[in-house]
């Protein structure tokens, strides 16, 4: 397997400039999906770091009890809201998005993984699986041939254990990964310090980002600049690419004036403008 640094020289290769003739229509349209009852802040956190990367439209699909929240700490999303109040039970959007990110704050209801699993089957837009979008289809893994080729997987170590199951040493665990990678196609995510990204035959690893984003919504905004990049026409492995640089590189501007303490989810997003700068 090829070993590449992402560095800046590695990200300047692969980034857009936003076009002067540019309109919101042309900029690409983010579908956010997630959150429950106790966390709709992962799903305003998402969405509005996917805004905040570029795309010209985002939506959020929440459960009911997200709405007002929602509108009130970023009125630039739409909204569309699920039936029940306190979990997603169905995925039904009539809007096109370019790219779609699921699973943030989702949780497990019984009827929110029937939905998740019927949105698999059906979906066939750019996609991004996160959090409990991960741990359902590692509950479910004859799912796996449902999740199509390129889809984006972003777990954390414990996401990534339910996915391929123990290991022993790093080199197993990148193995296994490469193994699943390597038969599905997808894009593995692996977040940590450092984050590893395994797309095709090749490993990447990044180079920016501290302790700073040990922080509660971190990998949500994570997800949500990863899928304003791919509504954007980024295909997936340079989404992934550039979304984790930008991640991290938020965390090295910010933490010099706040400190590995107090810089939170929202600073990442607050970072965002300098980053891509
Ligand atoms: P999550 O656990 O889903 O909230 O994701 C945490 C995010 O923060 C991932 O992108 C991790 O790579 C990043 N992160 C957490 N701790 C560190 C650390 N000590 N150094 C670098 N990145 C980190
Ligand atoms: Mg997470």
């Amino acid at each position: 397997m090829e070993a590449l640094l992402i560095n800046k020289h590695e990200i300047l290769k692969r980034y857009k400039p936003v076009s002067v003739q540019a309109h919101k229509g042309t900029q690409g349209h983010a579908l956010i999906i997630g959150g429950s009852y106790g966390k709709i802040g992962s799903i305003i956190l998402a969405s509005k770091a996917s805004l905040k990367s570029g795309c010209g439209l985002v939506t959020a699909l929440i459960p009911k009890c997200g709405y007002t929240s929602i509108q009130t700490s970023f009125p630039e999303a739409m909204v569309i809201t699920d039936k029940e109040e306190a979990y997603i039970s169905e995925i039904e959007f009539e809007i096109i998005p370019n790219a779609i990110a699921i699973g943030m704050g989702i949780g497990q209801h019984e009827t929110t993984q029937k939905a998740f699993i019927k949105f698999l089957k059906n979906n066939n837009k750019p996609l991004l699986i996160d959090a409990d979008g991960i741990n359902i289809l590692s509950k479910n893994k004859e799912l796996f041939d449902f999740v199509s080729e390129q889809t984006i997987l972003t777990p954390h170590r414990k996401e990534l254990q339910r996915l391929i199951g123990d290991w022993s040493s790093e080199e197993e665990m990148i193995e296994k990964a490469a193994r699943l990678t390597e038969s599905k196609k997808w894009i593995i995510v692996i977040k940590g310090a450092p984050t590893q990204i395994i797309s095709g035959n090749a490993i990447y690893t990044n180079s920016t980002g501290n302790q700073a984003l040990a922080t509660a919504g971190s990998g949500d905004t994570l997800s949500g600049i990863i899928a304003g990049l791919l509504a954007q026409g980024y295909t997936p492995e340079d989404a992934a690419i550039l979304g984790v640089y930008i991640h991290g590189l938020t965390a090295d501007i910010g933490s010099k004036s706040l400190g590995y303490q107090a810089f939170i989810a929202s600073d990442i997003i607050e970072n965002l403008g300098k980053a891509f700068l």
